[in-house]
């Protein structure tokens, strides 16, 4: 038979032994069936538990007992848990997919172009590894290609200082890296029929490059596949860097980036004179009405349908001299001569 008494503490006694006492503060409400107050006390040992069946006595204890629901895993505590564990994934979602586009959206303008060059070069050597390292090296052609880059630079406002190439591989496609270089591959240019085609397509990518598209997209999915690793405990720089050049060479570009780089093919072309028509036809000649979504300048919003109705009417006939010879276009459709296809 246990005795309860109220005194400055709840005096417990049982078979006339020497009382126990648990002070208000201390007695915690345990989990108990319904009609029953269960409680235990923090200073008492811990399985020590106190089972209370009378009203009267249970709302004695409950308006003693100040901190009686505290520290209680119940469920509204296990709710509460599960509640947090759901808002940290669901945190982790939102920054993948609102925090790093907008603070890729930010930074990659800030990003300082020395930096931009040096991820342009680590990027170049892996990406040149993927196409076999087979770099078109005919100089006449060497010599068009350049020239041609240097008009449109200029045309866009851009350094002229930065190398390009053209690469041997059939994949009909242009792309480039941050820092500066455009590379063209064998692929488009072999299916390209005169220069302004080509230029259009270059003008395209240097559009990407005024505004950081590439570094943008190197922010997000460096940022994204930083956060991915975390997750999964895997964050090594290096499968980030393949990752990343990989990504610069095949992702495309969001529907709007696309659109402002086809603004700067429509404001360099007029600019030196000629039309960005051809580019929207090479384009639509390459990938039909729909577009290879495998090929980052074909696979981009908007469709080659949509594109070519943009370029046909931005059409003027040419008040510029071309932009290169019969003779310099005839090197440069010829720049891979003798370098092995891959
Ligand atoms: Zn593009």
């Amino acid at each position: 038979m246990v005795k309860l008494a109220f005194a400055h503490a709840l005096e417990i006694s049982e078979d006339g032994a020497a009382p126990v006492l648990w002070a208000y503060d201390d007695i915690r409400q345990a989990d108990s069936p319904a009609g029953l107050l269960r409680v235990s006390c923090l200073s008492a040992p811990p399985l020590a538990r106190l089972e209370i069946r009378d009203a009267a006595l249970e709302s004695e204890i409950r308006l003693r007992c100040a901190r009686l629901g505290e520290n209680r895993i119940d469920g509204r505590a296990i709710g509460k848990i599960v509640g947090w564990s759901v808002a940290a994934v669901a945190s982790i979602v939102l920054v993948v997919l609102f925090a790093i586009p907008l603070a890729a959206d930010r930074l990659a303008p800030l990003v300082p172009k020395s930096f931009e060059r040096r991820v342009g070069e680590a990027s170049e050597v892996q990406i040149k590894a993927l196409f076999g390292n087979r770099v078109c090296n005919r100089a006449a052609g060497q010599a068009a290609y350049a020239k041609l880059m240097r008009k449109l630079r200029k045309a866009a406002d851009l350094d002229n200082d930065v190398e390009s190439a053209v690469l041997a591989t059939d994949v009909p496609n242009a792309f480039a890296l941050p820092g500066g270089k455009v590379y063209l591959l064998r692929g488009l240019l072999a299916k390209a029929d005169n220069p302004d085609e080509i230029a259009g397509v270059l003008a395209h990518e240097l559009g990407h490059l005024k505004h950081h598209d590439n570094m943008r997209g190197l922010i997000y999915n460096g940022g994204t596949s930083f956060l991915i690793g975390l997750l999964f405990g895997d964050v090594t720089g290096s499968n980030a860097l393949i990752f990343a050049s990989r990504q610069l060479v095949t992702s495309s570009h969001s529907r709007e980036a696309e659109q402002n780089a086809d603004t700067m093919t429509i404001d360099v072309m007029h600019k030196l004179g000629r039309s960005p028509k051809p580019m929207g036809e090479l384009l639509y000649r390459v990938t039909g009405k729909e577009g290879d979504k495998n090929l980052s300048i074909l696979a981009s919003h908007p469709l080659t349908e949509d594109r070519l109705q943009r370029m046909s009417g931005e059409d003027h006939p040419p008040s510029g001299p071309p932009l290169l010879s019969d003779k310099e276009w005839a090197a440069l459709k010829g720049i891979c001569d003798g370098v092995a296809k891959k």
